[in-house]
């Protein structure tokens, strides 16, 4: 029987020991309501929503649709053949460790083949230090959850990646956005911020950052603010986790220095999605040895340990195929598709509008005029057969209503130009409504879009 001065546990054991009357007094017991699962939900969960870009999945997948809104990596160039031969004979040669359970922090070889992925960007990191995960994005909860206590300040770039947002929202974090412009974070911003809330006594626990053809937004860090950036960090007592998932798809052939190669204090995040294959999830962080043990302790309760096939899928890709030229032919793929992309927009595009000319990666970010609301035109952009993902889904408060991420890095050359004059129509259509009510009207039909901030993108 539940004690005076302990709540009752509404829960259906109860309810169901009581309606039996089984145990001492249990006929005396106020049987509560059982509650249905939805209101058992702990509080932290509140934050957790559906991205629009999953809930749109259904519909921008038919055939009809141009789909410009996910980024799924474009895996046609991968070698199938010799692909299905490598895992024959991983079966065949090792298929019981395979198969079988393996080490939390990831398995040795392939740790040290990360390490040697890295070198290409001037990474030096030891493979002790590497911790192998689901994906980069496990990686990222795994540190929210290490680090972020609820309330606790994150700083990300604004517009900034919303599976980290999504993480970030997770674990109650506050996120403040820092504006880019067409050279990546501003350091002068970032000062700003720090200072700011250095002011209300507060030390954010990290600033999160896509150094290298970011997304959303398209851009790239400029060599000369990286170091910046560190130093006022480092000012501030304030980490810094980089994320780089798309540094080796630069369409010059340059790879851009890591900000951990100036740092080994930064926590890096790195992927084989886009540079092999997404769907095997692997990924990786390369952490300063204090934080390695806590980060291993939780990737531990979180999946005991990374999945031993595909890691040891990965392990033989790099040691018996060219990757290093798998990831050119990726590029140049993604490159003819940026193209054909700019060319688009630069044909069809209203007056007006103003995109960010990404040298790598997946993403084109777009700002439309004022009064038009990018998240409010969406059911009409889908219903001309064209989808994106509208900007406000990549910020944290609110922003991002005049803004939308293109992806270029799926359809065809073709499709992505004619998805582009599709979206130029709805847009005029938009338009025309701004023109001839005013932008103030569409501004309340649309619940208040705000302008991009001082300096951003
Ligand atoms: N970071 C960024 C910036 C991304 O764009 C993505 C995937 N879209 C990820 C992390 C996660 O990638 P994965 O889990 O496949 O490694």
């Amino acid at each position: 029987m539940a004690s005076p001065d302990r709540p009752q546990q509404p829960d259906a054991r109860s309810a169901a020991a009581a309606a039996a009357g089984a145990g001492e007094g249990a006929g005396d017991a106020v049987v509560p309501t059982p509650l249905p699962p939805t209101e058992r939900f702990a509080a932290r969960t509140a934050g957790m929503t559906a991205s629009e870009i999953r809930a749109l999945f259904a519909v921008a997948s038919r055939p009809e649709v141009v789909s410009l809104a996910g980024g799924m990596p474009n895996l046609a160039a991968l070698p199938l053949g010799s692909l299905s031969a490598e895992v024959a004979e991983l079966i065949d040669d090792d298929g019981l460790s395979a198969l079988q359970y393996g080490s939390a922090q990831g398995v040795p070889v392939l740790r040290e083949q990360i390490c040697e992925v890295m070198r290409e960007e001037g990474v030096e990191g030891d493979p002790n230090d590497v911790v192998v995960t689901v994906g980069s994005q496990m990686a990222l909860d795994l540190l929210t959850r290490i680090f972020v206590d609820p309330g606790d300040v994150v700083l990300a770039e604004g517009p900034s990646y919303v599976g980290a947002l999504g993480s970030f929202a997770a674990y109650q974090a506050r996120v403040v956005h820092v504006a880019m412009d067409e050279h990546g974070l501003v350091p002068e911003r970032l000062q700003e911020a720090l200072e700011t809330l250095a002011g209300q006594g507060i030390t954010p626990k990290f600033l999160y950052t896509i150094p290298n053809f970011h997304n959303p937004a398209g851009v790239t860090l400029a060599h000369e603010r990286r170091p910046r950036i560190l130093e006022i960090c480092r000012r501030y007592g304030v980490m810094v986790i980089e994320d780089n998932p798309y540094g080796m798809l630069g369409f010059d052939g340059q790879v851009h220095p890591a900000l951990r190669s100036y740092d080994a204090d930064v926590i890096y995040l790195g992927s084989f999605s886009k540079t092999f294959a997404s769907g095997l999830r692997v990924g990786w962080a390369l952490v300063p040895p204090l934080v390695r043990d806590r980060l291993v302790l939780a990737a531990e309760s979180a999946t005991l340990c990374p999945p031993t096939f595909t890691q040891m899928m990965v392990s033989r890709y790099l040691a018996h195929h060219d990757w290093r030229s798998m990831i050119k032919t990726f590029a140049e793929n993604y490159r003819e598709r940026r193209d054909a992309m700019l060319a688009a927009l630069e044909t069809y595009l209203p007056e007006g509008c103003s995109w960010t000319v990404p040298d790598g990666g997946f993403f084109v970010w777009l700002t439309v005029p004022e009064g038009v609301d990018t998240k409010a035109m969406l059911p009409r952009a889908v219903t001309a057969r064209v989808a994106y993902a509208s900007g406000t889904g990549f910020y944290a408060d609110g922003f991002g209503s005049r803004q939308l991420r293109l992806s270029f890095c799926y359809p065809t050359p073709e499709r992505i130009t004619e998805g582009v004059r599709r979206l130029a129509a709805v847009l005029e259509a938009e338009l025309d409504v701004v023109r001839t009510f005013g932008s103030s009207a569409r501004r309340e039909l649309n619940r208040g879009p705000q302008g991009p901030r001082p300096d951003s993108i």
